[in-house]
């Protein structure tokens, strides 16, 4: 879906919720997309956080994990910042590892209670990319561990502690959409936040990252005329 009848025919996400919670398996996660309408949100007062569960030290060809985790944090703090995102958390699962283990879900859920989001947010769980391009482990598995701590959250037999079920709504970013949020106003807070990845960027391509993350953003809209909407799956 990217031609601008599609756009048109998705209904408006319904603005009736005051805080998100992004939770994703890698660093760079919340930049392919989702922080245009992060920006989006938090502009208009929301309250949004993001939960890692890795630091992404797998994803620099070339560098050393150690050092890798430390830049990809540091670039990760950088991109919450240009979207108004203050709140980041790290679960440190091994990159490229994440599996769906219980003390995964205990952990997710343990900041689903902590945050109190009403909806929450998640990068595409599904087998494959719009049936063309594998997805990876790490994401297919942080997804469905995420779904399943919502549960755990509002259970505290399960999760010690007081239970939580206060999520409304999920959203998936990059499965088949079927809402759509404005983010017109916030395309160069999107590319600011995406090309924080600098250095990984920069292993990626010879290309200067600033052109990669506005082609990125770009190609990941929805455009409606000269309105530019970004898609999610809603459940809920
Ligand atoms: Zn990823």
């Amino acid at each position: 879906m990217s031609d601008s009848q599609s756009a048109q025919q998705l209904p408006l996400l319904p603005d009736d919720f005051a805080s998100a919670l992004v939770i994703v398996a890698h660093p760079d996660d919340p930049e392919y997309g989702i922080g245009a309408a992060v920006s989006a949100w938090t502009r208009a007062g929301k309250r949004v956080g993001y939960v890692l569960a890795s630091r992404g030290e797998a994803g620099i060809e070339g560098m050393d994990p150690g050092r890798s985790a430390v830049v990809r944090t540091a670039e990760q703090e950088a991109a919450c910042a240009e979207v108004g995102v203050d709140s980041l958390v790290f679960l440190d699962q091994p990159d490229g590892r994440i599996l769906q283990t219980a003390q995964l879900r205990t952990a997710i859920a343990r900041e689903i209670r902590s945050f109190r989001p009403d909806i929450v947010v998640l990068l595409n769980f599904q087998q494959t990319w719009g049936g063309r391009h594998f997805n990876s482990a790490d994401h297919r598995n942080l997804g469905q561990a995420a779904i399943d701590a919502i549960g755990d959250a509002g259970n505290e037999w399960i999760v010690p502690g007081a239970r939580y079920d206060g999520v409304q709504r999920v959203l998936e970013f990059g499965a088949d959409p079927t809402h759509r949020v404005d983010v017109t106003d916030d395309l160069d807070r999107a590319i600011a936040s995406l090309a924080c990845h600098h250095e990984y960027l920069a292993a990626l391509s010879d290309t200067p990252v600033e052109e990669q993350a506005e082609t990125i953003i770009r190609s990941s809209l929805l455009w409606e005329g000269d309105r530019a909407h970004l898609g999610f799956r809603v459940y809920g």
